[in-house]
């Protein structure tokens, strides 16, 4: 006997001891493993020109035998030789449906509630049900078949058996009952039925199963009382149309929202769901989802993005990227068209269709989120609140190519409003004198509401973005303009109101210069300014880095350490602080650079800056306090 791989085991026991209440979906699970096995073969077949394989041929084949309590699942797909059938039932985390090697060490010790809803758990759900499974199978084009066994976590067996064509049959062992459990259930033809109806309806093969029927009884013998006479036929279980080629107006809310939770393994119902197909140069079906929230790991390198990609009602790829640009990769959902089938994954980026659907699609989700958020913008503000900075990063990594497929999707908060605002209904507020689309950065909204520049602009009645993301400022630098109106941090140290006061730029010359010599090349100029209202002193810069902009690039891993914002230390005249440096000046020259160095400390904090010698600054507090 061998044993199974440790990831493996560790699966294999969450579901032997499984607590989910929805075993039921094991069904589910094995017969989507057998269409995609006559998918493999079906699709082989034509790339290979294959004689002999018609799609009328294949199917699926359930059989309950409930003196044995056995539930036997075959189908006539592509099989797996021996070595498949170690490689693909003795390993669990090569499958790609899930990455349980995190998952799985919490599920431990809360529940499997959690990790059995939010992935596929594939082939080992078998287990919830079954003590023991006997998959025997034989691969398309081989002479042998052989049996791969398992009784549960000690381990398998695979040995050589009897399997008449290719194809795979598994047959599960069924649980004794419990006091809890009524495992026999799934023996039962009205279980079945309906769990197929419930989970798999759409499989494009039939699923047969042997049921019972009623002979037609004459009116003497149902006078008498006589039993109907039983026999069995075969019938087909599930409708095989897949929903996304029905008709839309014959499909129901619920009846999307369950298909995406089924498929996607998500429990919360889509945002949105986006049913659209397409004749002409490219005809397709598409059906896509947008969740309401965001996986756990999509902010990571590990999520995947990527549509199903069918042809003609065949899956061929499980996640093909080029299906979505980088910025929408959080949409869900599959494409459904008559490509030319010489594609694999290596040609498949190079395909005109596929690339004619990817901008078609690009630009189906976008006018959908504009819907959206035009006529139910509660939603659109759940939506990107999931989402929203994966656009900003679209903005920021497109180098300004995703500009016009970006900019009215993006909002941010307004300072004026308390809430999220889209630059068009920014622009559309502007006062018909204001020249710029004003913006302050910090950690939060109030932060940027309490910097000392903040007063001034919103006291002209103008609004502020508030950029509280990293890439927020990075984003907006990649647009340069929004309806022709440039982008200005109120930071800057030209603000484009008139903030400076000029008289006594000229008359304080000396004294202004005289601080900014004292902070010896720390900051690139001294004013006096205007731009503040109640305090003394701001920081603000000029040029293209802006303060948010170093603080930012300083935190990078490869932090150049030469990238610095052109600081500007501002004074407020209208400051008693200002007429006291006049004092100090007058009399002491020599002392005002211990004012100087306290002013400019004193900015770098408000602006959120980090001093590099505190002690020496405190220090300077403590003796002019004194
Ligand atoms: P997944 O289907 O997500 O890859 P599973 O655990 O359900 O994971 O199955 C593991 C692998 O075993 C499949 O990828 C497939 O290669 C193989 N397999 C399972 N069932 C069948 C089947 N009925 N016919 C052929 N191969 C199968």
């Amino acid at each position: 006997m061998k044993s199974f791989k440790t990831q493996s085991k560790r699966v294999l026991d969450l579901m032997i001891n499984s607590i989910y209440t929805h075993k039921e979906i094991f069904l589910r699970e094995l017969l989507s493993n057998c269409s995609d096995a006559i998918d493999k073969l079906y699709y082989k077949g034509l790339k290979e020109g294959l004689s002999g394989l018609t799609r009328s041929d294949f199917q699926i084949e359930i059989a309950a035998d409930k003196k044995n309590r056995t539930l036997t699942i075959s189908d006539n797909g592509i099989g797996m030789t021996a070595e498949e059938l170690e490689e693909n039932l003795g390993t669990i985390a090569k499958s790609g449906t899930f990455d349980f090697r995190n998952e799985a060490k919490d599920a431990k010790e809360k529940d499997d509630v959690n990790v059995i809803g939010q992935f596929g758990v594939g082939f080992y759900s078998a287990f919830m049900v079954a003590e023991k499974v006997e998959v025997t199978s034989k691969a398309f084009g081989s002479e042998e078949a052989n049996v791969w066994v398992s009784s549960g976590t000690e381990g398998y067996e695979i040995k050589p058996a009897k399997r008449d064509s290719n194809g795979t049959t598994i047959k599960l062992y069924i649980k004794k009952d419990t006091d809890d459990e009524k495992y026999e259930n799934f023996l039962e033809e009205y279980e079945i039925r309906s769990l197929v109806k419930k989970y798999s309806d759409y499989i494009r093969y039939p699923i047969k199963m042997e049921v019972t029927k009623y002979k037609e009884q004459s009116e003497e013998d149902r006078k008498e009382g006589k039993p109907r006479e039983e026999y069995k036929e075969a019938e087909t279980l599930n409708s095989m149309t897949p929903l996304w080629k029905k008709n839309k107006s014959e499909i129901t809310a619920d009846e999307y929202n369950k298909f995406y939770k089924d498929t996607f393994y998500d429990y919360e119902d889509p945002i949105k769901v986006i049913h659209t197909s397409t004749e002409g140069a490219v005809s397709y079906k598409a059906l896509l989802f947008i969740p309401s929230a965001a996986p756990y790991n999509y902010y990571s390198k590990d999520y995947e993005k990527g549509l199903k990609l069918y042809t003609d009602g065949v899956m061929i790829m499980d996640r093909c990227a080029d299906l979505l640009p980088d910025c929408f990769s959080f949409v869900k959902g599959l494409v459904d068209s008559e490509l030319t089938l010489n594609i694999s994954r290596e040609t498949i980026q190079h395909d005109r269709q596929l690339k004619l659907i990817a901008s078609n699609l690009e630009k189906k989700i976008k006018s959908e989120l504009l819907d959206l958020q035009k006529n139910d913008r509660e939603k659109y503000d759940k939506f990107f609140a999931a989402f929203g900075l994966q656009l900003k990063y679209g903005l920021y990594s497109g180098w300004g190519m995703n500009k016009e497929l970006l900019e009215d999707l993006v909002m941010f908060k307004s300072a004026k409003e308390d809430k999220y605002i889209t630059l068009k209904e920014y622009v559309d507020g502007m006062k018909d004198d204001q020249k710029f689309i004003y913006y302050g950065s910090a950690k939060s909204e109030s932060a940027v509401k309490s910097l000392p520049q903040s007063e001034k602009i919103l006291d002209l009645g103008y609004d502020i973005l508030c950029f509280t993301d990293d890439v927020d400022e990075f984003a907006v630098k990649m647009l340069g303009k929004y309806a022709d109106k440039d982008f200005k941090n109120i930071l800057d140290e030209d603000l484009g109101v008139s903030g400076e006061d000029d008289a006594k730029n000229e008359e304080d010359k000396d004294l202004l210069t005289a601080v900014k010599d004292a902070l010896d090349g720390k900051v690139a100029k001294v004013k006096a300014s205007t731009v503040l209202k109640s305090h003394p002193v701001c920081l603000s810069s000029e040029g293209e880095i802006s303060i948010e902009m170093e603080k930012v690039l300083s935190k990078m891993p490869n932090a150049q350490e030469g990238v610095k914002a052109n600081k500007v230390l501002e004074i407020n005249v209208n400051h008693p602080i200002y007429q006291k440096l006049k004092d100090v000046y007058a009399s002491d020259k020599d002392k005002i650079s211990d004012y100087a160095e306290v002013l400019y400390g004193a900015a770098r904090l408000i602006a959120g800056l980090n001093i590099d010698e505190p002690t020496a600054l405190t220090d300077k507090i403590f003796s002019l306090l004194a």
